[in-house]
């Protein structure tokens, strides 16, 4: 289904997300006081205006009160994207994701209503690390400081097993939300779906089960 999305701020972060939303097929709207910065994103959103997100009246003309997600990806000027945000939340846009520049910041948005905070360098050095020190891992996902969904390689271990034989979930408490065989995507799966080897497992646990399931368990 097609979504509208507002990104406010084409620095690094704004408009990798900008373009990939676009390249999904979704409506964007791109805004930056930079013209420079705007011309270049004519042809990767929807509409991409130059105009200050901190103007109470400019997000009101620009129709930002209409949009379900906005992201607010101004990098350094840390006022600014507070006052942004403070007052994408007074315009009741429901979904209002930001970045955080340091963990001061952090609990400001926090406390005004933010949805979603992002410290990408920080999400994407635990993600590195995690690629870095396992051959099994492909992908992992932080869900709070105890809870992650990693992407798993099945080995030979436990290929030609179903699900319920190999008895993951007793014995490692994780649970397969899917897998994955070359393009299929097999979600929820059925206790007597057979795992093959190579198969990519998405798994979700607390991530010393995880790491249990990792090291024991493939
Ligand atoms: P990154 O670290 O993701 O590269 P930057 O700090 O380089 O982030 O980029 C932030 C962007 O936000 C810049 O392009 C800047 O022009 C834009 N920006 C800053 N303040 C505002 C504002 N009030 N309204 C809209 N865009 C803004």
């Amino acid at each position: 289904m097609k979504k509208q999305f507002a990104v406010i701020g084409l620095g690094r972060f704004g408009s990798s997300v900008c373009k990939e939303l676009y390249r999904m097929g979704h409506e964007v709207l791109a805004i930056d006081t930079n013209e420079d910065k705007v011309n270049e994103f004519v042809s990767s959103s929807t509409h991409a205006v130059i105009a200050d997100a901190t103007d109470e009246k400019v997000l009101k003309n620009l129709g930002l009160r209409n949009f379900e997600h906005v992201v607010v990806a101004i990098g350094d000027n840390i006022q600014s994207s507070i006052l942004c945000t403070l007052l994408l939340k007074e315009l009741e846009v429901p979904q209002v994701w930001v970045k955080a520049q340091n963990t001061y910041h952090h609990k400001v948005l926090d406390k005004i209503g933010a949805d979603r905070i992002i410290h990408p360098e920080y999400d994407m050095g635990i993600r590195i690390a995690q690629h870095l020190t396992s051959e099994k891992i492909i992908d992992y996902i932080e869900l709070s400081s105890e809870y992650s969904i990693v992407e798993l390689i099945a080995t030979n271990k436990i290929a030609n097993q179903s699900i319920i034989a190999l008895d993951i979930r007793a014995k490692y408490g994780c649970t397969i939300l899917a897998i994955k065989r070359g393009e299929e995507m097999n979600i929820s799966p059925y206790p007597d779906d057979v795992i093959e080897q190579n198969d990519i497992l998405i798994v979700i646990g607390h991530k010393n089960d995880l790491k249990r399931f990792e090291d024991d368990g493939l």
